[in-house]
């Protein structure tokens, strides 16, 4: 006889399902910029058994590569059950919803969404998937990426380091932010993210 799966949760794959903490980085450089990020990020607000934990400023960034027009980007960090490719899939839907066109790399883009790493009490997730590299191996080469991580979770390890030492080792050409936009990403979002589960990730 098999095994008892223990109180309702064996009916309930989201209350089975493990709670992880996902980074995700936002970037727009077309269009209404602000509202693109903001509607990203109400839409990951809005996705099932998920919360927003962490809300970094929006910084205002040169472009790299073919693309002509100055990005926003920012950082948003979410307590989630969705796990890793499910979030994938709806960051994608979610750049299709502001009319992302997929073109030339590094060109003109409405909303472009990465799954930065997810944490849980495994530790930093390591996932190697055609669709899926976690952590997104661009973390520690981009200072629109480790400037708003470092705001909402400053202790965080990636590649053996602090973000802060990435930061301060990154060549010139990969300095592309201007300054923090100003406006929030969402009122009255936390600021921040709960340290201990991050440590040694
Ligand atoms: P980029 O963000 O590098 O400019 P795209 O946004 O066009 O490029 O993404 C291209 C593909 O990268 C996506 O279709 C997705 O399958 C893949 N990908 C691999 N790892 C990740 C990740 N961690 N976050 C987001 N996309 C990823
Ligand atoms: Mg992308």
């Amino acid at each position: 006889m098999s095994e008892d799966p223990g109180p309702t949760t064996a009916h309930d794959p989201v209350a089975a399902a493990p709670v992880r903490v996902a980074f995700v980085a936002l970037g727009s450089n077309v269009g209404d910029r602000f509202e693109h990020l903001q509607e990203a990020a109400r839409g990951l607000a809005a996705l099932p058994s998920t919360t927003i934990v962490g809300c970094a400023s929006i910084f205002e960034t040169a472009p790299m590569g073919a693309a002509k027009f100055d990005f926003l980007n920012a950082v948003v960090a979410l307590k989630t059950v969705v796990a890793p490719l499910p979030m994938l899939d709806v960051l994608l839907q979610l750049e299709r919803s502001r009319g992302r066109a997929r073109d030339e790399k590094w060109g003109p883009r409405t909303l472009d969404l990465d799954l930065l790493a997810m944490y849980g009490d495994e530790g930093s997730l390591a996932v190697t998937h055609p669709r899926l590299t976690l952590p997104h191996p661009e973390i520690t080469a981009r200072d629109f990426v480790l400037r708003p991580l470092m705001e909402i979770a400053p202790s965080l390890q990636v590649a053996g380091h602090r973000l802060d030492h990435h930061l301060a080792t990154l060549p010139e050409h990969a300095r592309t932010v201007r300054g923090r936009h100003g406006l929030p990403l969402l009122e009255r979002a936390p600021f921040g993210v709960s340290v201990p589960l991050l440590e040694g990730g």
